[in-house]
């Protein structure tokens, strides 16, 4: 089930309150949970393969918590949405992790819930999401939640969507006498140790106010179903490098092109709070040239034109079977910590080697490239 103000996305529709209307306006369709998972758009393929594989590890740990199961113990693929996906050795041991701790938070009288879902619908009747882990034990309230990502470190501190996975289970007048309130962040690609952050009711109490004011303001933009043409109706920061309609976002566009133009004019060597500055806004502003590629690309294999630019459709060498390739090097004694691609493999262990031991397992994966003519 998806809703308008999905809690993955609301440390966005929080701060830009006239992101949502946009999205409409571009006719996205609701945002699904967990596609937070660090979504750059694969710039080769056009796909979301970081999203896909976190939906995959996500699968994998409810399996092993419903069940009582280890990763271990899960057959080669899970099928999701009817298409078979692969479950790679350094899923299963990442996904353990989470699992483990996900254990260790569970008492004799605790109340677990996986892929809990709610809906607050006392704020409003389009904000809600499934938690990953929900666990009452007497009067403490765990959120727990698993992220896939190894790129874009996510903390639990001040977490919104779990703030507001919480604040769905104490619900307007918290009938289960919730008093102590601990989310909890697993970020295993990253970080072993997961972040824990420990909150009050009083305090979530404060951050439903916070969300209110931000569905009245988004909704007033819903409603009158036209985009404000201020400027500073756009708010940019952090959360626009997870918008979904940065490439077609003017405010991002306008900054984009001043900070270039400034770049041309600089004189003078930028004092380091100058420089942390714009490196934070690059990270953002390299998430919208991304979009604007993938836009790019949809609209020539759509027939229209993009002056100067076209498509090329090249290929790349890719692995058949990650898990294969982790059983061929265990038994021809190959120390691999990483999954390399088969052009570094190959360049690590010599080519002859990697052609003898690996050559089987690799295949030519078609992609298509974006070039300037
Ligand atoms: S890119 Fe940023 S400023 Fe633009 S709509 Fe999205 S969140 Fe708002």
């Amino acid at each position: 089930m998806h809703h308008l103000f999905a809690p993955s996305s609301s440390n966005r529709w929080l701060e830009c309150h006239v992101s949502i209307a946009l999205e409409r306006a571009l006719s996205l369709p609701f945002e699904g949970e967990g596609e937070d998972e660090e979504d750059d758009c694969d710039q080769e393929t056009g796909g979301n393969p970081f999203a896909q594989e976190g939906t995959t590890a996500h699968a994998l740990g409810e399996w092993c918590l419903q069940h009582g199961k280890n990763t271990s113990q899960h057959p080669n693929a899970i099928t999701i949405k009817g298409v078979q996906q692969l479950i790679t050795t350094e899923m299963r041991y990442n996904v353990q992790l989470y699992v483990d701790y996900i254990r260790s938070l569970i008492q004799p009288n605790t109340q677990a819930m996986y892929e809990k879902y709610n809906v607050l619908d006392w704020i409003d009747s389009d904000l809600g999401g499934t938690g990953d882990y929900i666990g009452i034990t007497g009067d403490v309230l765990d959120v727990g939640d698993l992220k896939y990502g190894q790129f874009h470190a996510v903390t639990a501190i001040n977490n919104t969507q779990l703030m507001t996975y919480a604040l769905g289970m104490i619900g307007k007048s918290n009938p289960l006498g919730i008093k102590k309130v601990r989310l909890h962040i697993i970020q295993p690609r990253i970080n072993p140790v997961p972040s824990v952050w420990e909150t009050t009711v009083d305090e979530l109490r404060l951050f439903e106010q916070r969300v209110k004011k931000a569905i009245k303001a988004a909704r007033q933009y819903l409603d009158k179903g036209t985009l404000p043409l201020r400027q500073n109706a756009y708010v940019f920061g952090e959360h626009c490098g997870f918008c979904r309609v940065i490439a077609d976002c003017k405010k991002v566009g306008t900054m984009y092109d001043k900070e270039s133009e400034m770049e041309m004019m600089k004189l003078e060597k930028m004092n380091e709070k100058v420089l942390a500055k714009r490196l934070q806004r690059a990270k953002v502003f390299k998430r919208y040239i991304v979009k604007l590629e993938v836009d790019a690309k949809a609209r020539l294999k759509d027939g229209e034109t993009v002056p100067g630019f076209a498509l090329e459709h090249c290929a790349r060498r890719d692995w058949k079977s990650e898990g294969a390739v982790w059983s061929a090097a265990k038994k021809a004694g190959i120390k691999v910590s990483t999954l390399a691609s088969p052009k570094e493999l190959f360049e690590q262990i010599g080519h002859k080697r990697g052609h003898e031991v690996f050559g089987k397992l690799v295949t030519a994966k078609p992609f298509i490239k974006l070039i300037q003519v």
